[in-house]
């Protein structure tokens, strides 16, 4: 069904751990029309890599606004599986804990959304899943257009 499972895919386990400030600078910046990445506590650069990255997965600005306009809620409504304290982060769904050092974006991101990925495919899945099928509902009730040009 078009990119929004492949756009979800990308933009929901940057929530489930804990860096739902990456969701709300995409948010901001292509629903709102608004480039403030430093609001968000991204780099100019790491703000310009994300949205890149998202062009990458749905080709057009438009089309990537008409799904975060109606995904955004639902992914803000998620609590976060990994929980980050000073200098350790714990996985709610299996306990595991991770120690660090280096809290660069980055580096923590990429081993909390690869932990998640490996570990825990299923629950990521089906919260995929569950926001699919919220939106749906919802442009049934609205009659929007929107899915038809997504394939439903
Ligand atoms: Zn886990």
């Amino acid at each position: 069904m078009g990119c929004i499972r492949r756009l979800l895919n990308y933009i929901v386990p940057k929530q489930l751990v804990s860096y739902g400030n990456i969701v709300d600078y995409l948010y901001r910046y292509f629903v709102e029309g608004i480039n403030d990445p430093r609001k968000y506590g991204l780099t100019p650069k790491q703000g310009r890599a994300y949205a890149h990255r998202l062009r990458e997965i749905c080709f057009a600005d438009h089309r990537i606004r008409a799904i975060l306009k109606y995904v955004y809620k639902y992914i803000k409504e998620l609590e976060p599986v990994i929980v980050v304290y000073d200098s350790y982060a714990r996985c709610k769904l299996c306990g595991h804990e991770f120690r660090f050092l280096d809290r660069s974006l980055k580096y923590l991101m990429i081993m909390f959304v690869d932990h998640l990925r490996r570990n825990h495919r299923e629950f990521l899945e089906q919260v995929i899943d569950e926001i699919i099928d919220s939106v749906k509902s919802e442009l049934k009730v609205n009659n929007n257009g929107w899915s038809r040009s997504e394939g439903g």
